[in-house]
């Protein structure tokens, strides 16, 4: 397997076109979540490595940013068909750190592809204004110019994607970039650097490091080079980032936590409901920012759901990622196992029925069972934190108000779902829900040419459609004047 993947598996750091080693050639170990097993390793970089990398990024952004948008999108549809040709490599790759299934690792893979041919073309559509002058003499011009060099800093759910909807922008806009992908899954950030060299994009326009977090983050927030930062993760980290962008007002835009509700009404046409229920838990094993956190079901229909919800969940086939038909691979690691085990015995001690699962999987290591939790109460740990595994709590509620109101108690604001056939309800529903993303009778909504991002705590900006690239604009006026009209 390894072998098949290993052309694309790059140990080094691409910093203005070269592939190096940290300067104290110190190195991190990288783990197969599935079996615990070593893959390789990558650099511990620092704060040097990483003003290195800044530096090469500014002198690129001299030239990157004068070269035309049809130049950038020809390169980026290079890009688009270096990640295609591969995608099965890839995906292995990425499988391989991440652990999710080869078919849903095939899906991020394609879900890349997607932004950046989204990005290509919308490269061409950055327009600025010609706006009706109050002077008879002068006339104003409004433009968009790219904001400069870019830091960004991803998780390791969505290692591939997520630098997508960063890489993408950036790169149309006319930016450059210094990435800092998550330690546990560096690769499917590192390979961004191998594709972006096949496409013919020019060295020190991507530029992609390893290692420690605080260092790197550190430099990337304070160097005053870097114009924009462009974060995915946790909302604990997101807050630190942007306190230390401040000192150099730097842009910033953050993709944050979440604790999605899901909301079943009575007159939900429940199989469709249990169906959007299994995408919207269990992809990923449960570890998206996106995913469900919260089932709120309406009395009439909250035993029927759970039954039909509970036999979907059974026949959900957990395994190895590169296993053939495996749908459900193991959890990051064991931090995360710790902490769904705390939540489900806090649940269990506060009266919350285990319906199915509610304990580690016979696979061992990471591996959990796909769990689903009845008779959840406000009170317990999932109300407010998110779970960030296979676990399903299921509250009740009785009147379309307190759903509306139970949904909205939190502190978060990203993605949430509800199910219903009645017009006036979709209406009242998602007019009602603070959130960045509803769903409406579907359980998965992202796409490339829809906003993605959230209100609240869950972020600032949107990645995707035509909003996601103008944090990576700034805006400038022109008065021309003296005109003698
Ligand atoms: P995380 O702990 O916040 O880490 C995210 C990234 O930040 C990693 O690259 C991490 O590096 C880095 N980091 C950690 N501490 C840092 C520091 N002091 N300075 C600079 N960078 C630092 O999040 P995670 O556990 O990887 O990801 C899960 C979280 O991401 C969840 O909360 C999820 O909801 C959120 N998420 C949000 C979205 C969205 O679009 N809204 C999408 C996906 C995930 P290391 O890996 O080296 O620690």
């Amino acid at each position: 397997m390894l072998q098949k993947s290993s052309p694309f598996m790059k140990q080094a750091n691409l910093i203005n076109g070269e592939w190096v080693g940290a300067d104290s050639g110190k190195t991190i170990d990288v783990i197969n979540p599935a079996t615990g097993l070593k893959i390789g390793t990558v650099p511990n970089s620092g704060k040097a490595e990483t003003r290195r990398a800044i530096d090469a990024a500014a002198e690129a952004f001299k030239t990157w940013r004068k070269t035309s948008v049809l130049e950038r999108a020809k390169m980026m549809r290079k890009l688009h068909d270096a990640i295609l040709d591969n995608q099965d490599a890839l995906a292995e790759l990425l499988t391989l750190e991440q652990g999710k299934s080869l078919f849903e690792s095939r899906g991020e893979v394609g879900m890349s592809a997607a932004y950046i041919l989204w990005y290509a073309e919308e490269a061409r559509r950055t327009y600025g204004d010609i706006v009706p002058s109050p002077w008879a003499d002068r006339r104003i011009l409004v433009t968009k110019e790219p904001v400069g060099v870019i830091g960004a800093i991803t998780p390791w759910n969505f290692p591939s994607s997520m630098l997508a909807r960063k890489i993408g922008p950036a790169l149309a806009a006319g930016c450059t970039a210094v990435v800092k992908p998550a330690t546990q899954t560096p690769y499917s950030g590192l390979v961004w650097g191998a594709l972006c060299e096949e496409a013919g994009i020019p060295k020190g326009v991507v530029n992609i490091l390893t290692g420690s977090a605080s260092e790197i983050g550190g430099e990337i927030t304070s160097n005053p080079l870097v114009r924009k930062i462009t974060f995915t993760g946790s909302t604990e980290i997101g807050k630190i980032l942007i306190k230390q962008a401040a000192d150099t007002v730097k842009k910033v835009s953050m993709e944050l936590g979440g604790n999605a509700p899901f909301i079943v009404f009575d007159d939900a046409d429940v199989d469709r409901a249990v169906q959007g229920a299994m995408i919207a838990k269990f992809r990923n094993s449960g570890q998206t920012c996106v995913c469900t956190n919260r089932f709120l079901v309406q009395s009439g229909i909250y035993d029927t759901f759970i039954e039909k919800f509970a036999a979907a969940t059974q026949k959900l086939k957990v395994g190895d990622g590169l296993e053939t038909g495996t749908e459900q691979g193991p959890l990051i690691d064991e931090k995360a196992v710790a902490k769904v085990e705390e939540f489900v015995a806090d649940a269990k001690q506060k009266g919350g029925k285990v319906v199915t699962g509610g304990k580690r999987h016979a696979l061992g290591g990471s591996f959990y069972e796909p769990t689903i939790i009845s008779d959840a109460k406000e009170d317990m740990l999932f109300t407010k934190e998110e779970i960030f595994g296979p676990v399903a709590p299921v509250y009740k509620f009785e009147t379309e108000q307190e759903a509306i109101d139970l949904a909205n108690n939190t502190e978060f604001g990203l993605a949430s779902y509800f199910y219903t056939r009645d017009l006036g309800r979709v209406f009242r529903v998602s007019e009602g829900l603070k959130y960045g993303m509803v769903g409406v009778n579907e359980g998965m909504i992202t796409t490339v040419e829809a906003p993605f991002g959230g209100v609240k705590e869950s972020g600032l900006g949107k990645e995707g459609g035509h909003q996601g690239i103008e944090d990576y604009l700034d805006t400038k006026y022109v008065c021309v004047g003296g005109l003698g009209l």
